[in-house]
């Protein structure tokens, strides 16, 4: 007999369980909406999850040549650098150190990829954008968005 979701849930530890849950909740997490919010009221206009680039970046401001990416520290493999530092799950651990290395060296790929094609790629943290941070977090990321605001705007085919 198929197993029902609830089930399915209850049965998960705690650790996989929030993982689970940041997963169901990766399109439009909390982080990310922070940042859309400030850039949307600081007047800049931005695509969202565009898939014709490589890693369907979050924020793209196509006239700046800039894409954001807001990554979650544990799904993206944070590493020492982290505020957060979320532990890795003590199950099936092999297994969970793979999943996070292959996450790791897609963004990387992207990253070259967006370069490559005359992207500035800016990372934003989920750990960056705790309360207290958040603030120099969000000036840090408009001055680096507004850096290059004598550049010609990039042609998207
Ligand atoms: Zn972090």
């Amino acid at each position: 007999m198929a197993e029902n979701g609830i089930g399915r849930l209850a049965r998960l530890s705690q650790t996989e369980r929030s993982a689970l849950m940041s997963t169901i909740r990766s399109k439009d997490t909390k982080p990310e909406m922070l940042v859309r919010h400030y850039l949307h009221g600081l007047g800049m206009r931005y695509r969202l999850h565009d898939t014709k680039l490589p890693g369907k970046p979050d924020i793209v401001l196509p006239g700046r040549r800039v894409v954001v990416f807001v990554q979650g520290c544990f799904w993206h493999w944070h590493g020492d650098a982290c505020g957060i530092r979320p532990g890795k799950p003590r199950t099936n651990r092999a297994q969970w150190e793979t999943k996070l290395q292959g996450n790791v060296a897609r963004d990387e790929k992207h990253r070259l990829a967006l370069q490559a094609a005359g992207w500035r790629v800016l990372v934003v943290w989920e750990c960056e954008l705790k309360r207290g941070v958040r603030g120099a977090t969000l000036h840090r990321l408009t001055s680096e968005i507004t850096a290059a605001d004598d550049l010609p705007p990039l042609e998207i085919h």
